[in-house]
């Protein structure tokens, strides 16, 4: 039977602050274990915990760019578990009333558009961190240094279709929480963590099939490789007459496979109550507003901003506007009189090219926005060809020297001089009547080859237009 699948997606955003959610305590990642913690954080008896206004500042400023409702009255609960990482045996996070509800993010999937609904976002605290030791030994440590770093929740409404969509919903939202510097979203420090819900259901049914929800998916690859095979499992036991059981499953990203980890467990198995010792949480329209006040230009305004004031196609736009910094720029470039659409296939297909093969980011790049801009001029001037610009290119991402002076250094100018070029290709000619002949005798692709030769012998630096030019008048 063909089955299409329901997915909803749970994100865990580590909140940019400098404490913790109800404590004083460093938030820095990589201390020594347990150095980053006091009495309220490890739960001991007698303390009273007071909530961070920076962590809600975040959680508004999250929710306003995820169009979500902030809402005027929220409040905290205790929800109640037994594991070693959790010292008081319960966590404080937000139950039935959280602080953003109703929100939505917009993706793109194959060049269409799509609109996920966010249920909510709210704020938690995070738990401690076990570390099993791996000699052999059996002995396992727990580190506190996490426990109580706020978090917030974003959960979305099941609307995704296939991993493409729980893949694009992922890279749409991280480029939201990078564009508001809401989180460093750094996925191996586990500032940015998923979990996956995903139930099939026969293709045309209205009603949901039950869903196993999976848990250590540390890149979006993962989340998209982990739903393939939890489609692809699911899809034989209903084939098979079996039943999907609700449950938690672990990925393994070696195997590629999940695993079952236990069973689901519902909200009463939490015994959520309210937290005694923290008020409500009051959020008026002045304090929301204050915030939407700071919110920058979010990753689609400016796609469309830069398709409308640029010309640029949408693919380009999309690109240049998936981080701020590549963004910034694009338009630096623009600013120093480059034309849009030429930078942008530069950017495009050489800059983030070489970013990628050298592991470098646009703000480690030596090539700087007004060396582009330089580049492209001595190719508008004819100094230099689009081939030779691509050298010129590459010897400025690794010195960092300026275009001029790499040309002049290296011997780059354009050979722009008809006796010059006319010369070079008498040689040519001559070394190659083979296809000269062949030309004449009607093999157009024959005049292709000796443009390459020409160009070849002048070490790339002959200037295109006029090798055309001058060697077919010569081969009339
Ligand atoms: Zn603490």
């Amino acid at each position: 039977m063909k089955y299409e699948p329901v997915i909803g997606l749970e994100v865990h955003v580590q909140l940019d602050t400098k404490t913790k959610l109800f404590c004083g305590c460093s938030t820095a990642f990589g201390a020594r274990a347990n150095s980053q913690i006091c009495p309220v954080c490890i739960g001991l008896p007698g303390v009273l915990p007071v909530l961070n206004k920076e962590a809600v500042n975040l959680s508004i400023k999250t929710g306003l760019s995820l169009e979500c409702t902030i809402a005027p009255f929220s409040k905290f609960d205790r929800k109640n578990y037994f594991y070693p990482d959790l010292p008081k045996a319960y966590q404080v996070s937000q139950f039935d009333l959280p602080v953003n509800l109703n929100g939505k993010l917009e993706i793109q999937v194959d060049g269409k558009s799509k609109v996920i609904g966010i249920t909510r976002a709210h704020l938690e605290e995070d738990a401690g961190k076990l570390n099993h030791d791996e000699t052999g030994t059996g002995d396992s440590g727990v580190d506190y240094n996490r426990g109580g770093i706020p978090l917030l929740e974003i959960v979305s409404e099941p609307d995704m279709r296939s991993p493409e969509e729980a893949y694009a919903y992922l890279k749409a939202l991280k480029a939201i929480l990078e564009y508001i510097a809401v989180s460093d979203c750094n996925m191996e420090q586990g500032s940015l963590r998923c979990d996956a819900n995903i139930s099939l259901r026969p293709e045309g049914q209205e009603k949901f099939g039950t869903r196993a929800e999976i848990k250590n998916l540390n890149s979006f690859r993962n989340v998209q490789k982990a739903i393939y095979y939890e489609m692809d499992r699911q899809a034989k036991m209903l084939d098979a007459g079996e039943r999907v059981v609700q449950e938690t499953r672990l990925y393994d990203a070696v195997s590629g496979k999940t695993r079952s980890m236990r069973s689901k467990e519902e909200a009463n198995d939490y015994r959520y109550f309210p937290e005694p010792d923290l008020v409500p949480l009051v959020i008026d329209s002045a304090w929301s507003d204050s915030i939407k006040a700071t919110l920058p230009e979010l990753p689609q305004a400016k796609k469309a901003r830069f398709v409308k004031e640029f010309e640029l196609p949408e693919y380009d736009a999309g690109v240049l506007t998936t981080e701020i910094p590549l963004a910034n720029y694009f338009e630096e470039c623009v600013k120093e009189g480059a034309k849009p659409k030429v930078v942008s296939n530069w950017v495009l297909s050489e800059l983030l090219r070489k970013l990628n093969d050298n592991n470098e980011s646009i703000e480690t790049c030596k090539i700087k926005p007004k060396m582009i801009c330089e580049m492209l001029n001595l190719i508008d001037k004819g100094t230099i060809s689009g081939k030779i610009a691509k050298t010129v290119f590459k010897e400025m991402f690794e010195s960092g020297g300026s275009p001029e002076k790499i040309v002049q250094e290296k011997g780059l100018v354009q050979i722009a001089d008809t006796g010059e070029i006319d010369q070079i290709i008498e040689q040519v000619l001559s070394d190659n009547t083979k296809s000269v002949e062949d030309f004449r005798g009607g093999k157009k692709n024959a005049f292709g080859f000796l443009v390459g030769q020409v160009m070849k012998a002048s070490r790339g630096k002959a200037n295109p237009q006029m090798v055309n030019q001058i060697l077919g008048e010569k081969l009339k």
